[in-house]
């Protein structure tokens, strides 16, 4: 049974194994001492045994029973696109509308997004659609700009051990969704959240987006194992990217499904209005109707266990 009573916890930063548990156990009011066996201490389980849930604005939470379905296109492109996809997304009842202004693309020569201009398009349609905004930071300037408009600033996959971008987010004042890297441990990604938190920023959401696969069949290989085994190690609230997790649109609502019965906290999918238009990963975006569906299909997963698709308050 859980014991329902409040507790408080002290960590001892900095253990190298000098100190002995048994002169803490001794003390009067001292219930456990727990040894923080991992390289990573504030984004552990030990530290907090209960799920952290964020609160958004407009009254959403990520981390509780409520699944938090963030969509949109890759890129903002063009004011019409990304008000249509905005409009899409939120009839199919998406909460939140992720579009990168700032791109961290593989060649330099492909599309890097639209930059300052793609931040003001995105805070026009939060104001009018009252979608919850999360776009990409990609460096420690972009990042005090990004925070500006963005509900939540998401720290991408090539830079999630960019520790000076990770502790600037520390500070940024906003949640921060960060992506795992491309060949990155779970232990990696617990560690690079930890960056954040020790800087004072308690609102981190993970995202198991897919790692390097093997076989060629997919873009990515999409570790549903990491999603459940973030929820044991960590008390932080876990994502799933379906899209970047398989890099090809046929594959997504599959994976989609699997990431909520895995049991994650949220969904990020990549839709477009028009696909084969799109600036960057077209192929792995969802058509609108497609969206639809899957929207209707993912409402009955999170019900089967015990949970709801976030709505709009
Ligand atoms: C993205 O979210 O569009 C993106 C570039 O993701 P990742 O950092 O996971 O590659
Ligand atoms: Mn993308």
């Amino acid at each position: 049974m859980i014991d329902a009573k409040p507790r408080t916890a002290i960590a001892l930063l900095g253990d190298d194994g000098r100190v002995d548990p048994a002169r803490f156990a001794a003390l009067a009011g001292v219930e456990e001492v727990v040894p923080l066996t991992r390289p990573y201490r504030m984004v552990a389980r030990e530290w907090r045994p209960e799920p952290t849930v964020i609160t958004l604005p407009r009254g959403l939470t990520v981390g509780g029973t409520e699944v938090l379905v963030i969509a949109g296109p890759c890129s903002v492109e063009t004011e019409t696109q990304i008000r249509a996809t905005a409009a899409l997304v939120k009839r199919a009842g998406a909460v939140a509308l992720r579009a990168g202004a700032f791109k961290p693309r593989t060649s330099p020569y492909a599309f890097q997004g639209l930059g300052k201009e793609g931040l003001s398009l995105l805070k026009a349609v939060r104001e009018e659609t009252g979608l919850l905004i999360v776009t990409e930071a990609l460096d420690e300037a972009g990042l005090d700009l990004v925070a500006e408009v963005a509900d939540i600033v998401q720290i991408g996959a090539r830079n999630m051990q960019n520790s000076a971008l990770l502790k600037r987010a520390g500070r940024a004042g906003k949640p921060v969704l960060l992506k795992r890297g491309l060949t990155a441990s779970v232990t990696d990604l617990l560690l690079a959240a930890e960056y954040v938190l020790s800087e004072g920023n308690p609102d981190v959401m993970l995202c198991e987006r897919g790692i390097r696969g093997l076989d060629g069949s997919s873009r990515t290989f999409f570790d549903v194992n990491a999603i459940a085994s973030v929820k044991s190690l960590s008390h932080l609230p876990i994502l799933a990217d379906p899209s970047h997790g398989t890099g090809r649109r046929e594959l997504v609502p599959a994976a989609a499904r699997a990431g909520i019965a895995a049991g994650a906290d949220g969904l990020l999918i990549e839709v477009h209005v028009n696909p084969e238009e799109a600036l960057s990963d077209g192929v792995q975006s969802l058509y609108p109707e497609q969206f639809g569906l899957l929207m209707q299909e993912l409402r009955g997963i999170a019900s089967a266990i015990g949970r709801t698709i976030a709505e709009r308050t």
